[in-house]
């Protein structure tokens, strides 16, 4: 057992099924399988077997089946990155995001990023949505607009101050039309930037290229807002360094000019009035440096901030997880009333602007995007990191279960039979348990080495 102190607070079904797992013969097994997963709280298990054959005699070189395992399961990882379904998978899936927005800042050579980007004009911009109506808050050392100083993790924050007057129909036709906003801001952001440069969009885009990194996030009122690395690269994008001209005051200046420009007009419907959708005034922009001097945040914040943010989809909102169908399953699934009157928005507009899908995005209280998204050439693609450890995790399963590496040279003369099927989901109490523990080691081993990063930064810099 990993920890017993942790076993006193345990429930007794819990307890019993911890202590049957822990005396079953096949407990050391289970064990690995769950670190295997990660600790994934809801692993798939399959059934079946592998054969491999020498092609020319016919001898059994290598055989698995999930007949020898526990329970004749194998238990594989669930893959979701939804925090509030799989804390551990949705943690592997923030650390990738984590390695891509990073590499597309210190550069990754082994993936084809080059160090030489750290030199190229960057910034982390906040693109934000506008009032609809206020919202109880925490404005620095003064009390909020109700009058009462709210703690910091009060469920009032984020909520109207009179849900009577709130613009909840505004609120989710902005979220559904974010990622059309976006689009139109990069859009102008290229037309301002060749204007500054004095050069033809056609020129300027041939002399430098731009490249962002995005996540969407949750504002506490449900208004979806953006966080972006925005990246001047050279003429073949990052390995190439970008012209004289394409200066960090220059960006700067042109995400301003842009961010104001961007309007998308939505018709009016039914008793809805016709509405012009723009960004909010809080435009947050700031340079990315190496080690943070000044007014710069450092490399490393900024990748562990979109992160953090990657897997928290709308649930931080109060919202739920998976679509709904109707307003009585709200009630039933109880729903605080701020989410709820947004999601019920939705689907009471959804009639009015049928191609806006706003039912099928209800629980996204109408945010219909990605959470994050990044342009072709910003760094590493998520698929190339899945890939990268898919690979690193069947070597390690095949080790384990004495299979040949499909890439060695004797593989020509081999033949593999196998045969897989799905055999259920999930965990029993105790199995549950053990997962989460032994997800808590893995993260805690992790963070202590990605602590270990900054460390690492300031010593190239004070060697380069
Ligand atoms: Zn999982
Ligand atoms: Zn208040």
């Amino acid at each position: 057992m990993t920890d017993t102190a942790t076993m006193a607070g345990l429930d007794p079904a819990t307890l019993n099924d911890v202590l049957r797992l822990a005396g079953s013969p096949g407990f050391d097994r289970i064990q690995e399988q769950i670190r295997r997963t990660g600790g994934c709280s809801d692993p798939i298990h399959l059934q079946g077997s592998t054969v491999t054959r020498d092609a020319a005699t016919g001898q059994v070189l290598h055989s698995y089946s999930t007949g020898t395992e526990p329970g004749g399961r194998l238990r594989v990882a669930c893959g979701n990155r939804r925090a509030s379904r799989c804390p551990a998978c949705a943690w592997t899936y923030a650390g990738d995001t984590y390695h891509l927005i990073r590499a597309g800042l210190v550069g990754d050579p082994a993936k084809g990023t080059p160090e030489t980007i750290r030199d190229h004009p960057r910034v982390f911009a906040t693109l934000t949505a506008p009032s609809f109506g206020p919202v109880h808050n925490r404005p620095g050392n003064r009390p909020c607009r109700c009058g009462t100083r709210h703690p910091e993790d009060t469920p009032e924050l984020g909520t109207p101050l009179d849900p009577q007057t709130y613009d909840y129909a505004g609120a989710v036709l902005w979220n559904n039309h974010a990622s059309d906003l976006w689009r139109y801001f990069t859009i102008y952001l290229r037309r301002e930037i060749a204007k500054r440069a004095g050069l033809t969009q056609k020129a300027a885009r041939e002399q430098s290229r731009l490249s962002f990194g995005k996540v969407a996030e949750y504002q506490k009122r449900g208004a979806v807002h953006f966080h972006a690395v925005i990246r001047f690269d050279g003429p073949e994008g990052p390995d190439t360094a970008p012209p004289a001209w394409a200066s960090l005051d220059l960006l700067i200046d042109a995400i301003h000019a842009a961010a104001a420009r961007v309007q998308v007009d939505v018709p009016p419907a039914g008793d809805q009035p016709a509405r012009a959708l723009r960004w909010g005034t809080q435009l947050d922009i700031q340079p990315i440096g190496a080690f943070g001097h000044g007014e710069e945040i450092t490399e490393q914040a900024v990748a562990s901030y979109v992160a953090k943010y990657a897997t928290k989809a709308a649930e931080t909102t109060g919202t739920v997880d998976r679509r709904i169908g109707s307003k009585e399953a709200l009630v039933l699934l109880g729903v605080p009333d701020h989410p709820r009157r947004l999601i019920e928005a939705c689907l009471d507009l959804h009639p009015l602007y049928p191609n806006r899908k706003l039912r099928d995005w209800a629980h996204m209280l109408g945010f219909r995007g990605h959470f994050s998204t990044k342009s072709r050439r910003y760094s590493t693609t998520l698929g190339a990191l899945r890939q990268t450890r898919a690979d690193y995790r069947a070597a390690q399963q095949r080790a384990a279960l004495g299979l040949p590496d499909p890439d060695d040279e004797t593989e020509a003369t081999t033949l593999t039979l196998a045969h897989w099927a799905y055999a259920g989901h999930g965990h029993t109490p105790g199995e549950s348990w053990l997962a989460a523990n032994i997800r808590r080691d893995i993260q805690h081993n992790r963070e202590i080495a990605r602590e270990e990063l900054p460390a690492q930064l300031a010593l190239e810099g004070a060697t380069g």
